[in-house]
């Protein structure tokens, strides 16, 4: 590399295959080692850096079935001073970060791809509640379910609700919602404000604690979903709401999820004040289900309810109003838990549904479970729906489905084995295009990471692309920021395969095999 020295970082002067500028080519440059010394000065910085042993090899992989990718070391700073530092010492050295949450991803995102610094953020737990603003102001190492048992003490919630148990900064990251969106909205909707730590160790604060602003750019919302991919969050401020008194639940059955999904859509269209959440599994989820949770339930595409509010004639009335409009859309049962705290149950089979995925597979070594992600306008819901699970099954791959289904967004869990990977993949691809046909998208939750990168230009077209590298290269000028997720630099910069973990020029998509599969679909 005999490259000039630009800001501390060494910039060769070949030019960039896809803006043909000198000034603007560090992106396609290599990156700097991650030796010994550097991890010396690492050393100095933080009191927990490893570069090898079990808190390596628990970082080069996720939820998502990619990887492993080992990075050189993790590090794991306990303010934000010292993130600033790694990331001063990583943006002169040019030496990728990749920071990572509580590692739940279903995409690959938090995998080092390109090796490097994993920047664990799970030990940044500061904590304020401004109850008298509802604002809650965080780091981003505390987990979801924590942050909710500490604001039940105060009689709040925290809105997005995904099944998980994920790190809020993992779920500002990745734009993450979940169960209860109908009501309280996304990760998106709940956040305030975020402190964001940027390559070159800068540290900003995206907006003042207001509810609104007109105050320039809504960097809020341009740092949210960016997957670690332009700076550090390293602190965030959530809205809170007022915890409800009452819930009343119900369970809704329907002979297919076409018939299911239509009643969704007359429930979005009417008034039902106090239904919070609105989910759906399909008739092998129920199966799946009854299994893993050893439940007795019916194994028919079924609609889970939520009302919840301060006033049981309101919640009643409300639950009411949903069974004559299930009875009008051919539900074949309705069955009211009048207290909410009777259905706990089935909402923790219901977020369970991913681990029931794996065990509900009879086939031989189906131990991948491949998830599906995507979303679509309210009036495309039951055709979609219904013509995915029909692809699938069409194939032979039943596919487990469970939706947040008011939302339109709806998930595949379709357990595989190695020699079904390319009829899966075959399957993953037609699954998008429907969804993208009917003006839909991807990814309604889970984030592109690695898993929906290849679908990025179908989506959006190639200006929006270039949009989005235009701004990562404004704020990630050496590209050091979680290098090789949600889209790539130039059009022929090399990416991961999934089932050969090795990086090429070709975006992993169906193999041979596969493509002859999605012709026949
Ligand atoms: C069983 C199961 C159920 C799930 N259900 C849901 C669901 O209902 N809804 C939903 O939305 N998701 C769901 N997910 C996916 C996953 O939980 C979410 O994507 C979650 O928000 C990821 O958070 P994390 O802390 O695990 O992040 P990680 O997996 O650690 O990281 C995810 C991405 O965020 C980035 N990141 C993490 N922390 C920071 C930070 N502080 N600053 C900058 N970037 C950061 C990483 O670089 C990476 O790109 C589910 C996953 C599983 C395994």
């Amino acid at each position: 590399d005999q490259g000039e020295e630009v800001e501390g970082a060494q910039v060769s002067s070949v030019v960039c295959g896809c803006c043909e500028t000198l000034e603007d080519n560090s992106h396609i440059m290599s990156y700097g080692a991650c030796d010994q010394l550097v991890i010396g000065e690492l050393k100095a910085i933080c009191e927990e850096v490893y570069d090898q042993g079990e808190e390596v090899e628990e970082r080069s992989i996720d939820r998502s079935g990619w990887g492993p990718f080992m990075p050189e070391c993790v590090v794991c700073p306990k303010t934000v001073a010292e993130v600033q530092a790694v990331m001063r010492l990583c943006f002169a050295k040019k030496i990728p970060v990749v920071p990572r949450g509580a590692g739940t991803g279903l995409e690959g995102a938090a995998l080092p791809v390109r090796g490097g610094v994993v920047l664990d953020v799970m030990q940044l737990r500061q904590m304020e509640l401004k109850k008298d603003d509802l604002v809650l102001v965080c780091g981003p190492g505390w987990f979801k379910v924590e942050v909710n048992n500490m604001l039940e003490k105060h009689g709040l919630l925290f809105g997005p609700d995904p099944s998980s148990n994920p790190s809020v900064g993992g779920m500002a990251a990745t734009s993450g919602s979940g169960l209860s969106t109908l009501k309280y909205g996304t990760s998106r909707e709940n956040l305030v404000s975020l402190q964001m730590v940027l390559p070159n160790g800068d540290l900003m604060e995206t907006k003042r604690l207001v509810r609104k602003s007109s105050a320039g750019y809504d960097l809020t919302q341009l740092f949210a979903g960016s997957e670690g991919t332009l700076g550090v969050i390293t602190q965030l401020a959530w809205r809170v709401h007022a915890l409800p008194k009452l819930r009343v639940g119900s369970l809704i059955s329907f002979k297919d999820v076409g018939a299911a999904a239509r009643c969704v859509v007359a429930f979005r269209h009417s008034v039902v004040p106090s239904l919070a959440r609105c989910e759906m599994l399909n008739g092998p989820g129920m199966q799946a289900t009854n299994k893993k949770f050893k439940m007795q339930l019916e194994e028919v595409p079924t609609l889970f309810l939520e009302f919840q509010g301060d006033n049981i004639d309101q919640l009643m009335e409300d639950a009411r109003n949903t069974e004559q409009m299930a009875k009008k859309h051919g539900c074949t049962g309705y069955v009211l838990a009048e207290e909410g705290s009777k259905i706990d149950d089935l909402w923790e089979a219901r977020r369970g549904c991913f681990f029931a995925a794996k065990d509900w597979n009879d086939r031989p070594e189906a131990d991948n479970v491949y998830p599906g992600d995507c979303c679509v306008p309210l009036s495309s819901l039951p055709d979609v729906i219904s013509q995915t699970e029909a692809v699938f099954n069409g194939c032979g791959l039943p596919p487990i489905m469970c939706c947040h289904i008011a939302d339109g967004n709806f998930h595949l869990l379709v357990p595989y084995n190695e020699s079904e990977r390319a009829t899966m993949m075959a399957c993953d691809k037609k699954a998008v295009e429907l969804a993208l046909a009917a003006g839909g998208t991807c990814t309604g939750e889970h984030g592109v990471g690695l898993g929906k990168m290849k679908y990025m230009k179908a989506e959006h077209g190639d200006v929006h692309v270039q949009v989005m590298r235009n701004i990562k290269k404004a704020i990630d000028p050496l590209h050091i920021m979680n290098p090789g997720k949600i889209f790539t630099m130039t059009d022929e910069e090399a990416v991961p395969s999934m089932s050969t973990g090795e990086v090429s020029a070709v975006v992993d998509g169906p193999s041979v095999a596969a493509a002859a599969t999605s012709a026949k679909l």
